[in-house]
């Protein structure tokens, strides 16, 4: 599997990340065609948390981002976030996460750092990012 994203789509999210005193979330939406999931929108969302080592989305504002994709005739294909002062790795809350959103988890850091996962069959299996 691989994760199709525009280079900068992917600039915009570190960028993000580093201007943000909190970690930073969102969504993915696109498309899959077969085993390449890709990315035609970034849409960030608020972290209801606001904290440097956790985030969590809105159950109201993810409606409104499923809304949205629908009416663009996107799917939600990934969620992105950040991590701050560790590598772009799922922690333990984001593996509970991935569990219920069973989607591609992109993670970056403020750095540059990005990679992106998926939980299958309760493995995190990498997935691999290409730039376009
Ligand atoms: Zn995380």
């Amino acid at each position: 599997m691989r994760l199709v994203i525009r280079r900068d789509d992917l600039v915009g999210i570190i960028k993000s990340a580093g201007e943000s005193e909190g970690e930073i979330c969102g969504f993915l939406l696109g498309r899959i065609e077969g085993s390449a999931v890709f990315v035609e929108e970034v849409r960030g969302t608020r972290n209801k948390l606001n904290s440097p080592i956790a985030f969590e989305i809105d159950p109201l504002e993810t409606a409104e981002v499923l809304d949205e994709a629908e009416g663009k005739g996107l799917e939600v294909v990934g969620v992105f976030h950040s991590h701050l002062e560790c590598p772009p790795v799922p922690s333990g809350k984001d593996i509970e996460g991935m569990d219920l959103w069973r989607n591609v988890w992109l993670i970056v850091t403020p750095s540059g750092g990005f990679q992106a996962w998926i939980l299958e069959n309760g493995e995190v299996k990498e997935v691999r990012v290409e730039t376009r």
